[in-house]
């Protein structure tokens, strides 16, 4: 099963993705209060040796664990790949306005250059296609004479799961999407 399971804390915050397998765990060992999703999944387990029956667990989609989020009051840091990356701004390079995915080369750019101390963060980074990239070289965007069509920003946590993950079910999509803050580029 590739489909993740969204993960809530106590309260109904949703904080991360977790696997099928870590699901039936938390399952198995009474660790989730609730469960919320429009989607139900149900496991064979091993068989009980008291019995003779095989035993069987179902998660869903959305589940709410016991306790608090544990890295609550941490800021979240979203990791930063080419992939999120690429999503965050929409498959469109911030150099040309061209989209990527028909054939388009996408790429990372950095818009202050490493070499120039510019940082590998989300704020640093942006979508450029090979040839804007290629054109920018080892230049800031003013040196070479090149506008950012839009600005980079750091995704929020909930920015992030939609980010993280590829194959977002329809009600988790939909928590989500309820959670953007309004500036969001995420918005359907
Ligand atoms: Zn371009």
């Amino acid at each position: 099963m590739e489909a993740l399971i969204l993960t809530l804390d106590a309260s109904g915050y949703p904080y991360c993705w977790m696997s099928w397998q870590d699901a039936v765990c938390h399952q198995v060992a009474n660790r989730v209060s609730r469960q919320l999703g429009g989607y139900e999944f149900t496991f064979k387990g091993g068989l009980c040796r008291r019995t003779g029956e095989q035993s069987t667990v179902t998660i869903t989609s959305i589940m709410a664990l016991r306790g608090n989020n544990p890295f609550a009051w941490r800021k979240a840091s979203i990791p930063l790949t080419n992939l999120a990356l690429f999503r965050r701004d929409r498959h469109m390079c911030a150099y040309c306005g061209k989209q990527g995915e028909k054939g388009l080369h996408l790429t990372k750019d950095h818009i202050i250059p490493l070499s120039r101390g510019g940082q590998n963060d989300w704020n640093n980074c942006t979508t450029a296609c090979s040839r804007c990239n290629h054109r920018k070289n080892d230049k800031t965007p003013e040196e070479a004479g090149m506008q950012l069509l839009f600005v980079p920003y750091t995704p929020s946590l909930h920015e992030g799961l939609l980010l993280a993950n590829r194959l977002i079910l329809a009600d988790q999509m939909e928590m989500l999407q309820s959670m953007l803050p309004k500036h969001s580029r995420l918005h359907q």
